[in-house]
């Protein structure tokens, strides 16, 4: 199977500009780029004409909970029983395809097997979802984040709770045992729990060396929740891959995270916070609420953390902990334009975070969020040009083509041709 697109404005996932290029597709890889109109011929190729639409790059999710099905309260995900849970997720796998997320980083599974189950049904070819990779629950302490229990009463969440290096390796080998692609550790808390707050650095410095020892050795990545200064550099200290939030890095932290910028990825996950600060009333967060919980303060910390993080050269992925109330699932683009109006970078430089960055993240440099000969064939064309407005990327309207490994997801033919119908009649 061979498609030729023709007549779009390319947008690569390097550059700051979009160009005019003809792009061939075979099977699940791009073939050739041609700048030149009409240069590329195939003729077994279908023909799909990309006049007046920009080809970029699919996007990938680098914070991403495809089995954060809308809780409210942490503890909602743990009473949801696994049926339900699962076949909800199923619906968030294809609706965050729908989207133009042909990729996923997973920041956490609800369960543990949840992830596990989701990436085989969609590598089978089941389930219409993005490629992802599979992370298991938050391995957290007592009393940290994702630790819903009370002393009178049992209460399941999202994280796997563990103590100690032993209790530690075990929670790691578990995740391990039943596939994950990440494992996710808690280092600090968070505002959003009452006990260990951001600032607290609730993960041992031996507890975090076994957990990352213990993965590595059976070729894992680690990811981690890291908001307090201490537990970003405890973080960096011990070789974690992924340091997440780092809100309230200090200089030493930032020169740590900048020494292993070429290996370490960091994300704000920023959605959260933002939607919690500014549209929190939509779900019944009042001001009161939001002010008690120093969500602002924390706002502003983040916002410092990450102008500081693009003048170093961090790699950023983007994903804003979608799957809240507060966050519905299908809006993770706009953190791209966060990355603008809060962190000073350019449309260029935010879109690259959203795919060619997360690419790399995806463990597949150069392969993935990006268009050039030999990568994979992960393509969008879009209705407009999103380098001018971010924001049409939250779509899903304005997705004419969704293509993942080089198969269709939605064929832009049947959509003109419906355009045409619906304007005859
Ligand atoms: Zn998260």
């Amino acid at each position: 199977m061979a498609y030729l697109i023709s007549n779009a404005q390319v947008w690569d996932g390097s550059v700051d500009d979009r160009y005019p290029a003809d792009i061939l597709v075979e099977k699940n890889r791009i073939s050739a780029v041609a700048r030149a109109p009409g240069e590329l011929r195939r003729d077994d190729a279908e023909i799909i004409d990309g006049s007046g639409l920009t080809l970029m790059p699919g996007m990938v999710e680098g914070h991403c909970h495809l089995s954060f099905v809308g809780p409210a309260r942490n503890q909602d995900l743990g009473e949801i029983p696994p049926e339900e849970h699962l076949l909800r997720t199923c619906r968030n796998a294809t609706l965050i395809l729908d989207h133009g997320f042909t990729s996923c980083y997973s920041a956490a599974s609800a369960k543990l097997r949840i992830d596990v189950v989701i990436r085989q049904e969609i590598e089978d070819g089941y389930l219409a979802g993005p490629r992802y990779r599979a992370a298991g629950p938050e391995i957290t302490v007592t009393g940290g984040l994702a630790d819903e229990r009370k002393q009178h009463m049992h209460a399941e969440s999202f994280g796997m709770i563990a103590d100690g290096e032993d209790e530690i390796r075990k929670a790691v080998r578990l995740c391990c045992r039943e596939g994950v692609d990440n494992v996710k550790i808690n280092i600090s808390g968070d505002e959003f729990v009452s006990t260990a707050r951001a600032e607290v650095t609730s993960m041992s410095e031996s507890e975090v060396a076994a957990a990352v020892e213990t993965a590595h050795e059976w070729n894992k990545r680690v990811s981690c929740h890291a908001r307090a200064a201490a537990s970003v550099k405890r973080g960096v200290r011990n070789g974690v891959d992924v340091i997440y939030h780092c809100d309230f890095a200090d200089e030493e932290a930032l020169d740590m995270l900048e020494a292993v910028k070429d290996r370490v990825f960091v994300g704000p996950a920023f959605g959260l916070v933002h939607n919690a600060v500014f549209e929190g009333d939509r779900v019944g967060l009042t001001r009161d609420v939001v002010e008690k919980m120093g969500l602002p303060r924390k706002l502003e910390a983040c916002c410092r953390t990450y102008q500081e993080m693009r003048k170093r050269g961090m790699k950023v992925v983007v994903g804003g902990d979608y799957g809240f109330t507060v966050t519905p699932m299908g809006q993770n683009a706009r953190d791209i334009g966060h990355f603008v109006k809060f962190f000073g970078y350019s449309p260029a430089e935010a879109l690259r975070c959203a795919t060619s960055v997360g690419g790399e993240l995806m463990g597949l440099k150069g392969e993935l969020g990006v268009i050039k000969s030999g990568a994979l064939a992960d393509l969008l064309l879009v209705e407009g040009n999103p380098l001018a407005d971010l924001s049409i990327l939250v779509g899903p309207d304005r997705f004419a083509m969704i293509m993942k490994d080089g198969k269709l997801h939605r064929d832009p033919r049947a959509r003109r041709a419906d355009g045409f119908r619906r304007a005859a009649e």
